[in-house]
């Protein structure tokens, strides 16, 4: 290209590199398409593309499945899955405690389009129950957001494949550190890579992962309907996917410190965490779980104005989302479950007295320390 006078016409044919360069990190394919006939394979990136691609093999070996697409947020695995699987006449069954996002488009989105979606009260049982008459497809969470009830994948599985019907399992809280739904019988298990899969808060995400035959028809659908994860995207997730296990061994023991010891805080009413013997699924966390995980939602016993609390926070940053490297508090009430009408908040018990938090890799006792707020220091 030297001497290239602005009248010559540029070969682009000659802009071309060879694989991945030996690039210690993968490279970001930020192309649109692929020069034919060799770019055949990706042809075009809402299809697929490189960078993305080498992020679903490395969740699908994370997850023990066989293949995993990706999508631009965890809400767009969520909708693709669920407008895959359903048609209008399908059952659908989910249970209360839901991400509100997810809870809404199953209860009002896909009930316009005519699918009968039955909401189960939280915990396994109430599930079992809901199965009981048959359903197309369940939709559970893994740890529910942001009550962290632990529902028992093996047994829902067990149940709903008697009756011909899948199971998704939203495994976000938990990770791929701490669980391996397909393992205990799940179809599908998805993923908002936003979260701790990332771990990074840089990133905006989605994943979806199963047997290939599934997986197939949910990634036909994402390549249809385009909510497809860009490669820029995908980057940063494989950066960060790189330490989700040292990460997750970190918030693990870090949440669990930081539980037991607000338990006893006397400004503190009420604890849930599925790591205390008083949770209600201690014993099935105990069994289905390698940890915790990082979520502690907890109850202040007094009411608390949220400005000047999150002015007093030196550690602890106050923001809507979770699963990063460092601690996070929210208020579900006026961030993640907005989305809920009041009276749907108080069946979950989400009052303006609860606290979700994200426990980070930081030092825990700078964490107590902020978390002293709530004994009035
Ligand atoms: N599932 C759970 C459990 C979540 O907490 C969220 C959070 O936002 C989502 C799905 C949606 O993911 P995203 O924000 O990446 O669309």
């Amino acid at each position: 290209m030297e001497g290239l006078e602005l009248s010559e016409p540029v070969n682009y044919q000659e802009d071309r590199h060879d694989e991945t360069a030996a690039s210690l990190n993968f490279p970001i394919f930020q192309s649109s398409a692929y020069v034919m006939p060799k770019g055949e394979k990706y042809r075009y990136t809402r299809e697929s593309n490189p960078t993305v691609e080498n992020l679903a093999i490395k969740i699908s070996a994370l997850e023990g499945t066989e293949k995993t697409t990706c999508f631009s947020s965890g809400m767009g695995a969520v909708f693709t899955t669920l407008f895959t699987i359903l048609k209008p006449g399908s059952t659908l069954v989910i249970h209360r405690d839901m991400f509100s996002r997810t809870y809404r488009l199953s209860t009002d989105l896909l009930g316009a389009w005519g699918v009968k979606t039955r909401v189960a009260d939280p915990g396994t049982d109430n599930l079992l129950e809901a199965i009981e008459s048959g359903a197309d497809l369940v939709l559970v969470e893994a740890i529910t957001n942001p009550i962290l009830r632990v529902n028992d994948i093996g047994k829902i599985a067990t149940r709903i494949h008697s009756q011909g019907g899948l199971l998704a399992v939203d495994s976000t809280i938990a990770t791929p550190y701490n669980l391996n739904p397909a393992s205990l019988g799940a179809d599908v298990v998805l993923h908002s890579v936003s979260k701790y899969i990332s771990g990074n808060n840089d990133a905006i995400g989605g994943a979806c992962s199963g047997q290939t035959k599934l997986i197939d028809r949910i990634d036909s659908m994402r390549r249809t309907t385009g909510p497809s994860m860009d490669p820029f995207t995908a980057f940063l997730v494989n950066q960060g996917i790189k330490t989700l296990d040292l990460r997750m061994k970190r918030i693990n023991s870090n949440a669990e410190r930081i539980a037991e010891a607000i338990n006893h805080f006397k400004g503190i009413q009420e604890v849930y965490y599925p790591g205390l013997p008083s949770h209600p699924d201690h014993r099935i966390a105990r069994e289905m779980l390698k940890g915790y995980s990082g979520i502690v939602t907890f109850k202040s016993r007094n009411s608390i104005d949220l400005v000047s609390l999150f002015k007093k926070l030196r550690t602890i940053i106050p923001a809507n989302t979770l699963g990063g490297v460092g601690t996070i508090i929210s208020h579900p009430a006026t961030m993640s479950h907005r989305n809920l009408s009041a009276q749907e908040r108080e069946k979950l018990g989400i009052t303006d007295t609860m606290f979700r938090l994200s426990v980070g890799i930081e030092d825990p006792d700078l964490i107590l320390k902020d978390l002293e707020v709530f004994n009035g220091h």
